[in-house]
């Protein structure tokens, strides 16, 4: 039998997947998709389960960071129909088919995908890279719209919008410029951690750093920031490793 638990250590939550089974030692490993799995003997107390991931921790960051750096180990996608793609927060089911028009749409469950050349996967995953590129130009922009006219009150100025691949963080603020930058990926997350990115650089126009007056202010916007953050931080690895 197996459980997924978290174990926190310091600021960090450890995610891990136990199995308890009939084994002499407990044994650790992480999957391709960077998923921390113990298994141990039946009775094993948890606190051993939760000495042995801390003694470890080392190893599994250096191996969840070898394999997000090992690319081919993370092209696991064939863009076939069937596969799962994560859209704000949601997984839907591709569907994938040849015809004289390359588009790709979705509905309900799924993201339906016409191709040429149903064998051709560079172009497929361009074509689906590009649809996440057109919903994220749409839906972030909307999103910052309506948070910026919910809030004008507080953010009145004339704030730009810019949306990035490769920024190595959720979202930035140029607060000189008026311009807060957010990165595409976010188009893998629920629209509420999309909120929350947003609302958080929005904040630094009036604090540029992150101290008490800036959470202050952050807190009345969005009450639940700590479990947003928290939950970008956990989802990290899925939300990011989509594409690229
Ligand atoms: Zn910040």
């Amino acid at each position: 039998m197996s459980e997924r638990r978290t174990l926190q250590l310091g600021q960090e939550n450890i995610q891990y997947i136990l199995t308890r089974k009939k084994m002499r030692n407990m044994r650790m490993r992480i999957t391709s998709k960077c998923e921390v799995t113990v298994s141990c003997p039946f009775h094993t107390p948890i606190a051993d389960v939760e000495k042995f991931i801390e003694k470890n921790l080392d190893w599994i960051k250096k191996s969840q960071q070898s394999i997000l750096q090992n690319a081919t180990s993370l092209e696991r996608y064939e863009y076939m129909t069937g596969e799962k793609f994560l859209y704000l927060g949601k997984e839907y089911t591709l569907m994938v088919k040849e015809g004289a028009e390359r588009k790709v749409q979705s509905a309900g469950d799924y993201i339906f995908m016409t191709v040429y050349d149903l064998w051709d996967f560079e172009d497929k995953r361009a074509l689906l890279d590009k649809w996440y590129k057109s919903q994220a130009n749409k839906i972030f922009a909307d999103r910052f719209s309506y948070l910026k006219f919910l809030h004008k009150d507080k953010f009145a100025g004339n704030y730009q919008l810019k949306i990035k691949k490769g920024v190595s963080t959720w979202g930035t603020c140029a607060v000189s410029k008026g311009v807060v930058t957010l990165n595409f990926r976010l188009i893998y997350a629920p629209i509420e951690l999309i909120d929350s990115v947003i609302l958080h650089e929005f904040c630094h126009f009036y604090h540029i750093h992150h101290d008490k007056d800036f959470y202050g202010l952050l807190s009345t916007l969005d009450p639940l920031y700590k479990e947003h953050s928290k939950a970008l931080d956990r989802k990290y690895i899925d939300y990011t490793h989509y594409n690229d």
